[in-house]
């Protein structure tokens, strides 16, 4: 079915999938590695589309080399602040209600000079910021709309390397110079989660959940077991990246190792030749019961349509999309941007792609906003959430009714 831009603008929307790091303002990328000197291949917007932040990547090395000058303006309070702010801005503007926006504290941090507490209160006073002034409008507060409303993700790195990925990462290998470099990268894990629980019981920001994120190729589940024990021993949710580079057996791991409640991409869930494990002798048996698993216990796919056509050059058409069985297997869904800037994209951009290529009439529509919601990591209680939930509904059902859009197919 096909849905007016406008309508989709409207209807309120979650994202769970979003890099703070890959979601600047490319003005303010700008602007701001001028003022701090930080070098960019280029200075103005056009250049820096032609150069970094492109339509179409050779492959996700390319895909993710526009963070290495997202994160060096971010080791910065102030621009931390402002990002955030302008990132919820951002959000709210296009008709998002909820979001959970993520990225990995190590990467901004500089040890004693920039620490955890510091980045994650800098994040959270620009969103804070946003919230306030969103939930004074006067359609907010006569609960004719949804409030507006987010949580932070913290994300530990599958891969650091002992230079040129963060002046904090640079002194964590300093530090280890008798260990191997899987035992770094545990280690940094464990340090990342245990500062989060921290942050969060001390200084009562909303990290909802740890994320793992990076290279999935070489990096498996299973390193980060004891980072993810400690999170679900702190009723920290969880999601992991897993099935954007594997398949099944990754997609899996993370939910047996690393007890993931969504799972980042997923992509080649349903792919037998992703499938690399020798002592799975049918392919096709084990993702079917790997399916009805995720299915039942309701673990939500966090579907990111741009970035996995933008990363995966396989993936031509997106017709071709594994979203399209994930609907089919009614698999819980959402629709997320992953990077705003660096994809170039939006909720409302992925939504009307969805909508253009896949079966999708009203009620999967409102399924896949509500869905994202119930299945976000909401920081308040169970009976708050649940209320959300209903005014997002009705929110839904209003805006539907003012464009003319009906239920039946
Ligand atoms: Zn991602």
């Amino acid at each position: 079915m096909k849905f007016s831009p406008e309508f989709i603008k409207k209807i309120p929307k979650t994202d769970l999938h979003l890099h703070l790091d890959g979601s600047l303002r490319l003005k303010t990328l700008i602007e701001t590695a001028k003022r701090l000197k930080i070098e960019l291949p280029s200075y103005t917007e056009d250049g820096m589309r032609d150069l970094v932040f492109k339509d179409r990547y050779k492959d996700l090395g390319e895909y993710l080399h526009g963070f290495k000058y997202t994160c060096a303006v971010l080791r910065d309070l102030e621009v931390m602040e402002q990002v955030s702010y302008e990132l919820a801005v951002d959000n709210y503007n296009e008709g998002v209600r909820y979001f959970e926006a993520r990225f990995a504290p190590q990467l901004m941090m500089d040890g004693a000079a920039l620490t955890m507490e510091e980045v994650f209160s800098a994040c959270h006073k620009g969103f804070e910021r946003a919230k306030k002034e969103f939930n004074a409008k006067d359609e907010v507060v006569k609960e004719q709309a949804p409030h507006y409303d987010y949580g932070i993700i913290s994300c530990a790195m599958r891969m650091f390397g002992p230079k040129g990925f963060s002046p904090y990462y640079n002194k964590f290998y300093e530090a280890h110079t008798f260990s191997t470099q899987i035992e770094v990268l545990k280690m940094g894990a464990q340090e990342m989660v245990r500062g989060a629980v921290r942050v969060r019981d001390t200084l009562g920001l909303p990290i909802v959940a740890i994320d793992l994120a990076g290279q999935e190729a070489g990096y498996p589940a299973e390193y980060f077991r004891e980072a993810y024990d400690y999170a679900h021993e702190h009723f920290m949710h969880k999601t992991v990246h897993a099935g954007e580079a594997y398949g099944a057996e990754s997609i899996f791991q993370a939910i047996r190792d690393l007890h993931a409640d969504r799972l980042g991409h997923g992509y080649y869930l349903f792919d037998v030749n992703k499938i690399e494990d020798t002592l799975i002798q049918d392919r096709e048996d084990y993702i079917n019961h790997l399916c009805e698993y995720i299915a039942e216990k309701r673990i939500t796919i966090e579907v990111c349509l741009t970035s996995n056509m933008q990363t995966n050059p396989d993936l031509k058409n997106l017709k071709d999309h594994s979203f399209k069985e994930m609907l089919a297997r009614k698999i819980s869904c959402t629709l997320c941007t992953d990077n705003r800037l660096i994809s170039n994209t939006t909720v409302t951009k992925e939504m009307l792609l969805a909508t253009e290529n896949f079966e999708i009439d009203t009620s999967a529509l409102m399924d896949l906003c509500v869905y994202g919601l119930k299945r976000s990591f909401f920081h308040g209680t169970y009976l708050q959430k649940r209320s959300y939930v209903r005014s997002v509904t009705s929110y839904f059902k209003k805006i539907a009714q003012e464009h003319n859009v009906s239920f039946s197919s």
